[in-house]
């Protein structure tokens, strides 16, 4: 059986008995769940783990071994292709969201409900630093790189890594090799782990929903269905708009890129992380769509920090949910502050779960809309950051084979190819069987 397989497997399987212990509410049964939950978490740490060392080493040796015009050409095509697709989903979620809002009739009994929620959301928000746009443009250039890698800051730690990087591009030969050798060690090293976590991925993925299915068994009801209905539709939708932009954009098939994106997908679905999901990416764009090193290196990196196409989506639809449920009216001129602002914002959005509700205060403050109503979209986030997520990574693949056309397919200056150890020997990726 194909790792896919035992993957998807995992998923349905864990969905299917969280949901069944919830419903049969045998003690027995859900201590055992309990005690199978932080399985899910230590897998998706695992691969957390291998990000920042994989990022760092990645874009040095990208950065020292490509020529610098071809980074400063793609980070500006990058950036214009980034915004673009972010105005695109904030317009959708502008036009389709008020309309959709409008129909609900007032419901006390759903509010009521919600409220509750807002005690459990508050210790997610408690842990996580929010950011207004000022203060996110400041904190880029870190005061200290080890403190940017410490905290998983990955926007500063990119920039001094980058920085780094240029500076290392102007040393001497000899000693910019030995620079470009060690990190590419480091960067194969890791690919080498990833590999290794990504086989146990049927037993996180299986814990990870057997939680989910757990905790959300019976959770859905009126209000919130909707609210989530909505939501996850514009993240279905836009990951839809994905396919044919990729496979037209990016001159490759449908089947090519829908098989690259699934291990990064699958890891995004259980995991609600984009971040935890850069690692499969880069394994795929390197050994399967064969993408060029600058891409590999330095877009994905890139792209996984920064870039969350789904962004305007829990900003807008949440902003109307929390206007609804607080009965104030938003007017045509609140939407167009919404539409600027979660564009901006989007690019604060850290690639964690619950990461696009949490950015989206700056934007319920910008229209003056009560920020406490926070605490409900947290306490109902799980389903629409699945979708999220999803669409988040795939658009970032789509980018990323968009931006590699044009782009050499050729190895790194003085390095073996991509898919390669130094002494030639190939990277077996996924240690010879393809994973999901
Ligand atoms: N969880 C999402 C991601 O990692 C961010 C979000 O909450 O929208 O891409």
């Amino acid at each position: 059986m194909s790792l896919t397989v035992r993957v998807l497997l995992g998923l349905v399987g864990g969905l299917l008995a969280g949901i069944g212990v919830a419903a049969s509410g045998v003690p027995a049964l859900e201590t055992a769940a309990d005690w199978i939950e932080p399985l899910g978490r230590i897998w998706v740490n695992a691969i957390r783990m291998t990000v920042l060392p994989l990022v760092g080493s990645l874009l040095v040796v990208g950065v020292v071994g490509t020529n610098v015009r071809a980074v400063g050409r793609i980070g500006g095509r990058a950036v214009a292709l980034f915004v673009t697709l972010i105005a695109f989903a904030a317009v959708l979620t502008a036009l389709v969201t008020p309309p959709l809002i409008a129909r609900l009739p007032a419901n006390p009994e759903a509010a009521a409900a919600l409220r509750e929620g807002l005690v459990q959301a508050g210790e997610v928000t408690a842990e996580t630093q929010v950011l207004t746009v000022r203060e996110w443009l400041v904190g880029l250039v870190p005061t200290n790189p080890v403190g940017a890698m410490a905290e998983g800051a990955m926007l500063p730690f990119i920039i001094f890594t980058l920085l780094f990087a240029l500076a290392a591009a102007r040393l001497a030969r000899e000693r910019r090799e030995l620079l470009t050798d060690f990190f590419r060690a480091v960067s194969e090293a890791m690919l080498v782990l990833i590999n290794w976590i990504l086989k146990l991925a049927p037993v996180g993925v299986f814990a990870l929903a057997l939680n989910l299915g757990a905790n959300m068994g019976l959770a859905a009801a009126g209000a919130i269905l909707y609210y989530v209905v909505i939501q996850s539709g514009l993240c279905i939708l836009l990951l839809a708009g994905i396919y044919p932009l990729a496979v037209l954009g990016g001159r490759l098939s449908l089947r090519e890129f829908s098989g690259a994106s699934l291990p990064a997908q699958a890891v995004a679905f259980s995991s609600r992380s984009s971040l935890a999901s850069l690692p499969p990416a880069v394994e795929e764009a390197r050994s399967r769509l064969k993408l060029p090193d600058a891409i590999n290196s330095f877009l994905l990196p890139l792209g996984f920090s920064t870039f969350r196409i789904t962004a305007p989506v829990p900003m807008i639809v949440g902003a109307y949910f929390i206007a609804y449920f607080y009965g104030i009216t938003l007017e045509p001129m609140h939407l167009a502050t919404m539409v600027v602002t979660s564009i901006l914002a989007s690019f604060t959005v850290p690639g964690v779960p619950g990461g696009g509700v949490i950015a989206a205060l700056p934007v319920l403050m910008a229209v003056g809309l009560p920020v406490e109503g926070i605490g409900i979209l947290l306490a109902v986030d799980t389903i629409p950051d699945i979708f999220r997520t999803t669409a988040n990574v795939t658009a970032i693949m789509g980018a990323a084979v968009v931006l590699a056309r044009g782009e050499e397919r050729v190895p790194l200056e003085g390095g073996p190819p991509a898919g390669t150890l130094a002494h030639g020997q190939k990277v077996a990726p996924h240690g010879g069987e393809p994973y999901p």
